[in-house]
């Protein structure tokens, strides 16, 4: 069987075609700049690859440029739609309506669009128009949500509950949810088969460590706390997110600097993190090219980002008991030695033999295999895992057909 998975936003939609039996992606591409002047998708398929620029007013006519790109000339890699056996979309939020991938009905894209999209404004609204748009276009094909948060239902209460009013959790929701949930289930499994033992025998700490950031323990192959919260804006400082930080500040902040209260959310998601910090970038790369030179500001912003890491494993060391892996994906977690080695740096009380030569022989991102970069000897193994949530996308849709 071939899936499609969609990952769509506000003005994109990326996808990959993926075949079950081999696992392979056949095609993968995005459309860009949806609704907006200058609209185009770049398609790759067949080992060749070809840009649209075409007008794309919304997400149907995306939809419908890129089923045609699966079946065009040197790219084409089906004959037909009707190859196409199940699509799988990504979205970012569940809340506690839906804990597992889940097969779109009209109820549940009800219950989608009535409770979901006040929890992640940004981000649901734009998944269920690509949702949406996908139905139209191909209403015979069955359509799976796979959701960010899913991986992270197994947490227990303790761990996903803050500390207000109970009456006011069971009310309105609020509650940490997590997201990478694709990812941090997809590195975690990978890592169990790696060291050759059972998922249910080990306990990882996974660092999905990205523009978005979050950090999971993953015990006997269950995630029982995250870093994320109720929405991404929780946990470590990230790309141009805050990370934690005092409730009672960010009044104080919004007051002082004069903002609404959706400013003051809007400020700590896109002006803070470590471009904030550095006051230079949210990209790594500029921070490190930045902190060569002598730029005191960036070295302080990849300090903090490794200090905060490092706390939250050692965290989720002690509260799952022990420590048998940690694991670093996503852009930085990927391709910064520098980050994974001060992240590692002082954690030989745990178990943990660091590996400088391994880890600064670094691959890439891409197509990239699993590296070890602790030493034979290392009690707890650290492993380097690029990510792929568009193949747990896939798996999941499958299977729940
Ligand atoms: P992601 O959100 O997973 O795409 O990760 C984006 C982050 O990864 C950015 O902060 C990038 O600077 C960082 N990143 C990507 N490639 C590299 C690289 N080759 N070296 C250092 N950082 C990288």
């Amino acid at each position: 069987m071939k899936i499609l998975v969609v990952n769509a936003g506000s003005s994109s939609l990326k996808y990959q075609l993926i075949d079950m039996e081999t696992e392979k992606v056949l095609a993968k591409g995005g459309c860009e700049r949806i609704g907006i002047p200058g609209s185009l998708l770049k398609a790759k398929g067949n080992g060749n690859e070809k840009v649209y620029e075409q007008d794309l007013p919304n997400h149907k006519v995306a939809i419908e440029l890129v089923l045609h790109a699966l079946s065009d000339g040197e790219i084409a890699v089906i004959k037909s739609m009707n190859e196409i056996g199940a699509v799988g979309h990504r979205m970012v939020a569940s809340g506690e309506y839906f804990n597992k991938t889940t097969l779109v009905t009209p109820e549940v894209l009800k219950t989608l669009e009535e409770k979901t999209f006040e929890l992640a404004p940004l981000h649901n609204p734009a998944a269920a128009t690509g949702l949406r748009a996908c139905m139209e276009v191909m209403p015979k094909t069955p359509m799976a949500i796979v959701f960010d948060t899913s991986f992270h239902a197994t947490m227990p209460e303790k761990a996903y509950l803050y500390g207000i009013d109970y009456e006011d959790y069971k009310k309105y929701g609020v509650r940490k949810y997590g997201f990478h949930g694709t990812s941090h289930k997809f590195v975690s499994a990978e890592a169990a088969k790696y060291i050759g033992k059972p998922a249910s025998a080990l306990k990882i700490v996974t660092c999905h460590l990205g523009n978005g950031s979050s950090i999971s323990a993953v015990d006997g192959g269950k995630c029982i706390d995250t870093t994320m919260g109720f929405t991404p804006l929780a946990g470590v400082l990230m790309g141009t997110r805050s990370g934690d930080i005092d409730a009672s500040a960010v009044e104080f902040l919004a007051r002082k600097k004069g903002l609404s209260h959706a400013d003051a959310i809007n400020y700590l998601n896109k002006k803070c993190g470590v471009a904030g910090i550095s006051g230079v970038s949210s990209d790594f790369r500029d921070l490190l090219a930045g902190e060569e030179q002598g730029n005191e500001r960036c070295a302080l912003a990849l300090d903090m980002f490794a200090y905060q890491t490092k706390k939250f494993v050692g965290a989720y060391a002690a509260a799952m008991g022990g420590l048998d892996c940690i694991v670093f994906t996503a852009g930085i977690g990927e391709n910064t030695p520098t980050v994974r080695a001060d992240v590692c740096e002082g954690l030989e009380f745990l178990g943990v033999k660091f590996d400088n030569k391994a880890n600064n022989e670094n691959e890439g991102r891409s197509g990239g295999s699993i590296r070890e970069i602790s030493t034979k000897d290392s009690k707890v193994k650290v492993l380097v895992i690029p990510t792929n949530e568009e193949l747990v996308i896939a798996r999941e849709t499958a299977e729940l057909l």
